[in-house]
């Protein structure tokens, strides 16, 4: 006897996963939702399961997006899509060394802690190779929403691929595949045995 076994929280990339990718947007007029976001986050949270985004907008390194911009884009975002339990945002660029843009696991970690969950407790949903470089790094568990600039690799290399975000949340909450059996059995529970 299996309980389903929810995730401690699931972290999503932004663009391209959540919303439309519009690379550097620094305009909430052009924040377009995904096919299925809000209904899932509906899911999630009804669920009870923390949500949170882990993103990279190398943008404001670039000199592309203010941090303002970024700001409001993101305050869009909370406006279509509800408020999030946390944000994590790398505002680095590629050769800044930092230890938070994805692939590295630092937003993941951040977020996670955040949340005060372990990173292997967390699922990461990500549109690019990035992201599941980022949730194998810090533990946790990756699952891919392929779209169109997805690469072919980085659907092969993915550990775990979904159609779509309500694929997505599918999987997550109805969890035969966690690697924890979960004890929840009215006995197990009568020993003072916990999950935890
Ligand atoms: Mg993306
Ligand atoms: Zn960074």
């Amino acid at each position: 006897m299996f309980e389903k076994r929810r995730p401690g929280a699931v972290l999503f990339d932004r663009d391209g996963t959540l919303i439309r990718d519009v690379p550097y947007n620094g305009d909430p007029g052009r924040v377009e939702p995904m096919p299925g976001a809000l209904e899932a986050l509906a899911r999630l949270r009804r669920a009870e399961v923390p949500v949170a985004v882990v993103t990279n907008q190398s943008g404001v390194a670039k000199g592309l997006l203010s941090p303002d911009d970024m700001d409001q884009v993101n305050a869009k975002v909370e406006e279509l899509l509800g408020p999030f339990d946390a944000w994590a945002i790398c505002v680095h660029d590629d050769g800044d060394g930092c230890t938070c843009r994805k692939p590295a696991p630092g937003l993941v970690i951040r977020a996670a802690a955040v949340l005060d969950v372990s990173p292997r407790d967390c699922v990461v949903v990500g549109d690019i190779g990035r992201d599941m470089e980022a949730a194998r790094a810090a533990g946790a568990r990756g699952i891919l929403v392929p779209t169109r600039q997805t690469l072919r690799e980085e659907i092969q290399q993915a550990a775990e691929v979904a159609d779509d975000l309500t694929d997505v949340v599918d999987r997550v909450l109805s969890d035969t595949g966690g690697p924890v059996p979960a004890v929840s059995a009215p006995w197990a529970r009568a020993m003072g045995w916990s999950r935890w």
